[in-house]
């Protein structure tokens, strides 16, 4: 998968392309990643990318003409089926299912927004959809693009040592995870439940379900709401 990013601090991408899980699907080319910094398709003397909105109010926003020339250097490096994500608080809630169906898409092109956002005209013409990670304003869309991406990334064959964990993680099934024990055996007066040391399959994972279901009714009714199948099975 080639994945283009348009932004104008490209090093923040660091902390994806040079850090643990995600480095890896770097370094194995499960992932290319290249950077179109608006900046660099400017023709003016001070690489203007912004400027301020008309009808007044606060804030400036990014100009139209450098973010479409640097959205079509993009696709030229894709060279193939590509969608563009721009991420905004604006859009679609990010979730589960949508990260897997991203992740079976081709190619993708991410825009990161900052200051009060982007023109208009390039979500109408270029964007085929928006992303937010939250209900939340964040500075930049640079930070959504990496948790989208890591999120991606999780999916793709050969990154997680073992290619069932993104199956058992919290939401694959639209419920939590189960809670996870490890040694020692008793840590501040706690023990691990007996259970998880039967060695009995059916009953640990009739309990790690249950454990799950209970979390998730508790903490995050609206994700059990509506669904019959959350039983033990
Ligand atoms: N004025 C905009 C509004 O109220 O909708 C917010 C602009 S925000 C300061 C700058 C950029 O950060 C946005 O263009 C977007 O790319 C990104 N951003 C901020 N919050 C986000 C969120 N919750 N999800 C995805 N992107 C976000």
């Amino acid at each position: 998968m080639r994945v283009a990013v348009v932004t104008i601090f490209p090093e923040m991408f660091d902390a994806l392309t040079e850090y643990g899980v995600t480095r890896r699907a770097f370094e194995k080319n499960i992932i290319e990643i290249k950077y179109f910094n608006p900046r660099d398709f400017t023709d003016d003397i001070h690489n203007s990318i912004d400027d301020r909105p008309y009808g007044g109010g606060p804030g400036m926003v990014m100009s139209p003409e450098p973010l479409k020339n640097a959205i079509v250097e993009a696709k030229q490096w894709i060279n193939g089926k590509v969608k563009v994500i721009y991420l905004s608080p604006q859009g679609k809630l990010m979730k589960q299912s949508r990260i897997k169906a991203l992740s079976e898409e081709e190619n993708l092109i991410f825009l990161a927004g900052r200051y009060e956002g982007i023109d208009e005209r390039i979500i109408l013409n270029y964007v085929d959809y928006e992303l937010s990670i939250g209900d939340y304003i964040v500075s930049g869309g640079e930070l959504p693009a990496m948790v989208v991406l890591d999120a991606i990334i999780r999916y793709k064959p050969g990154v997680l040592g073992n290619d069932e964990s993104v199956h058992q993680e919290s939401f694959s099934e639209g419920i939590f995870d189960s809670p996870n024990y490890t040694r020692p055996e008793i840590f501040e007066n706690i023990q691990v439940p007996k259970v998880l040391l039967s060695g009995d399959h059916k009953k640990i994972k009739d309990w790690r379900r249950a454990q799950a279901i209970t979390k998730t009714k508790n903490t995050r009714p609206d994700l059990v709401r509506g669904h019959n199948n959350y039983q033990l099975s």
